[in-house]
């Protein structure tokens, strides 16, 4: 079976892709770097989403010699040109402090009306191959901002923002109402066609 590499140590995005993959009949099978030794750290130095995906799955691939993909994402908000945008992890200073990077946000948008809250997550994967061949596809989750923390669910941003045509903040949704409408699951389905025709070119185990 064909094997693909995720960038990750975590065994949830493991096991999403590799969902998200079968549910599209691709017999591909999804190891973690955890599987591998000797896979660097890859300092995220990149101007844009599809950029840090790429140095990621780059650095990936070469210590592997697979098949490589890597995401990388964030919040924009529109009040702030795209910002927190590739700062997103790290919009407090330190790398990771969520509930840090969401209060500074909130006091950022303190006098921004309501009405202008509109934001959107945003998430590139970038696949990279041995042979050198590399992709990029994206993919968006629509909302806007609201001033209340709600929700247990998920992390980051995910307590203050409300997705289009939902009524809950995406901290408010079970894990498989947010992959279905997320930028991670969107951008992870649209690497599908991609994954099936340079590793899978005869077509899917299941047919579609
Ligand atoms: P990563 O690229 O998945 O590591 O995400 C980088 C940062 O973007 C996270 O630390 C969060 O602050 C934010 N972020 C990305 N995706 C989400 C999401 O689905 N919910 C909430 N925050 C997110």
């Amino acid at each position: 079976m064909t094997r693909l590499v995720l960038a990750s140590r975590n065994a949830h995005k493991v096991e999403e892709m590799a969902r998200i993959l079968a549910d599209a009949g691709l017999a591909i099978e999804v190891l973690g770097i955890d599987a591998f030794e000797g896979v660097p750290e890859v300092a995220e130095t990149g101007q844009t989403f599809a950029d840090n995906a790429l140095l990621k799955a780059r650095a990936v691939c070469r210590a592997t010699g697979e098949p490589a993909v890597a995401d990388d994402s964030g919040l924009c908000v529109d009040e702030l040109n795209g910002m927190p945008g590739i700062l997103s992890a790290r919009w407090a200073g330190g790398h990771g402090d969520d509930t840090a990077n969401m209060w500074l946000l909130l006091d950022q948008l303190t006098d921004t009306p309501d009405e202008r809250l509109a934001a959107r997550f945003r998430c590139a994967v970038a696949l990279v191959l041995p042979d050198g061949r590399e992709s990029v596809v994206e993919g968006e989750m629509i909302g806007a901002l609201v001033r209340e923390p709600k929700g247990a669910n998920g992390f980051g941003y995910d307590p203050i923002f409300v997705p289009d045509g939902v009524t809950r903040t995406s901290a408010e949704l079970s894990a498989q109402e947010k992959d279905a409408i997320s930028h991670r699951g969107n951008a992870l389905r649209a690497l599908v066609p991609v994954l099936r025709e340079v590793l899978a070119p005869d077509g899917p185990a299941v047919p579609q």
